[in-house]
């Protein structure tokens, strides 16, 4: 390691323990003074910058550690390996002889949600080495089909000739999960009507990657993804100068953060209200930290939303910022037509801006919030500190259980439960207040839980290795 490295991290333990020392004083002492409320504001503002400054600093450890370069080419590296690997399993050698799978574009729902759809129909045919063989006439965003908008997910195999077809799982047979995996075509249902699922879904990842993927990567889960939705999501010709004319209207600039702001249907249905307000919060923070390493001349936001109203009113309460965004975009979003052809090329430029972006401000609980993420994650080597989810934490809808592991004990004293080392909690969500809820799988016990004592419990899966794939 460089001597800079070094002096970082000491510099990092060092202000660390700064940090205590200044709450621990001015909080003492405020407990005996008169005006609370107006100290303790100082107090916070000033825990803010120190926090800031310490976070900082961190950001800069993996540039002086002499492994950037190598985490770099690694990422490429894996990324085009699984790119490959998914290319042989859609093309192969004799189309007529592969078993199949095959799966409807039809679920009644936004693009997001059908994305997340031929992730999971992907992530199956990849795990069971199966051709994925997608079925689109009629979709509700180009009746005429997927290969209309976007390249076909296979160049030479697109049929599954009149094989017998068997769905998957039999919803009649309770052995079915046994009984119609031979099958040489299976047809699959939506995710959200399996109930027993198979250990390959989300948020497991490859065996055989893991531990590659986890060296440059922070959240390899969403990574893996990521890859499903870089392959699929190819433009044709004609969407993708679609997409670039409305893109090279805007004055897209770095620094930039994006914003996705869901509201209509969603508010009160799926998720909660919130304000501009909110989200502000987390694009000043960001700002205010980038601007301890670098003078930053505009606070831009890409902003992106289904509400017609928010770019105006983002515009006039907050004036030292510069709003990117396509008012007609979100005018279409904002009505019925959300659903229909003349919102994809809008949602496809809002998506890819998004992932673009610095820094995602969003909320989780919509998949396309979830989808920019993931797209992020195949855009650079780690974007897994790069966002802020107002609500949920992230998620693949109907994913098998996310848990995190105890990585020191708790005792449960406060209002928490207790653990040890090792535990697994199954995870309901953060409350971004330092605490999450979750349920200790040993004691069944349900509560609070201190979320530094935790970290993510990643799932390894046997997937196929694919060694005709070259590494
Ligand atoms: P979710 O309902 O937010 O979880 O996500 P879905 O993708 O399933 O459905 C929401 C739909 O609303 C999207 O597919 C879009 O058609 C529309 N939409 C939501 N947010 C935006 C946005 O920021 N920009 C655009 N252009 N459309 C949006």
């Amino acid at each position: 390691p460089t001597e800079d490295y070094e002096n970082l991290r000491r510099r990092i333990y060092s202000n660390t323990k700064e940090l205590w020392y200044y709450v621990h004083h001015e909080l003492t002492k405020v407990i005996q003074e008169d005006n609370k409320a107006e100290k303790i504001q100082t107090i916070l503002d000033q825990i803010g910058e120190r926090k800031r400054s310490l976070l900082s600093d961190q950001q800069s450890l993996p540039e002086l550690d002499g492994y950037n370069e190598w985490r770099q080419a690694e990422a490429a590296n894996v990324s085009d390996l699984v790119q490959r690997r998914l290319h042989y399993l859609q093309n192969p050698p004799d189309c007529k002889d592969a078993r199949k799978l095959i799966c409807n574009l039809n679920k009644g729902c936004g693009f997001g949600c059908q994305l997340h759809h031929i992730v999971y129909c992907l992530i199956f045919a990849y795990a069971t080495e199966r051709t994925l063989i997608l079925n689109s006439k009629g979709w509700r965003y180009n009746n005429k089909g997927w290969e209309y908008v976007f390249m076909p997910i296979s160049d030479t195999c697109t049929s599954a000739y009149d094989d017998k077809v068997v769905m998957w799982p039999d919803l009649d047979n309770k052995y079915s999960v046994e009984v119609t995996y031979d099958a040489k075509v299976l047809a699959l249902t939506f995710i959200d009507s399996i109930s027993q699922k198979p250990k390959f879904l989300p948020l497991a990842i490859p065996k055989d990657l893991a531990h590659r993927i986890t060296r440059f990567n922070g959240d390899p889960s969403s990574w893996w993804i990521g890859q499903m939705l870089k392959y699929i999501l190819k433009p044709r010709q004609a969407m993708q100068k679609a997409i670039n004319d409305t893109i090279a209207k805007m004055n897209f600039k770095k620094p930039i953060v994006g914003v996705h702001i869901r509201r209509t249907d969603k508010v009160g249905t799926e998720a909660a209200f919130h304000h501009i307000h909110e989200y502000m919060v987390h694009v000043k923070d960001y700002y205010d930290q980038l601007e301890l390493t670098r003078p930053v001349a505009v606070r831009r936001v890409y902003l992106a939303t289904d509400d017609a109203n928010v770019l105006e009113d983002a515009r006039s309460k907050y004036p030292s910022y510069e709003f990117l965004g396509d008012a007609s975009i979100a005018k279409t979003a904002a009505t019925h037509r959300r659903y229909t052809p003349l919102s994809l090329t809008g949602l496809l430029v809002d998506l890819h801006l998004l992932a673009m972006c610095d820094y995602l401000v969003c909320t989780f609980s919509s998949q396309v919030g979830r989808v920019a993420y993931e797209m992020m994650q195949t855009n650079r080597v780690d974007a897994s500190d790069s966002f802020f989810s107002l609500d949920d934490i992230y998620y693949f809808g109907g994913q098998n259980a996310h848990d995190r592991v105890a990585v020191m004990p708790n005792d449960g004293a406060y209002q928490d439960i207790s653990f040890q080392v090792g535990d697994l909690i199954g995870i309901a969500g953060n409350h971004w207040n330092g605490y999450g809820r979750g349920t200790n799988k040993r004691t069944n016990m349900n509560g609070l839980i201190p979320w530094y004592k935790t970290a993510d419990h990643l799932v390894l899966y046997p997937f196929p290795e694919y060694k005709q794939v070259p590494l």
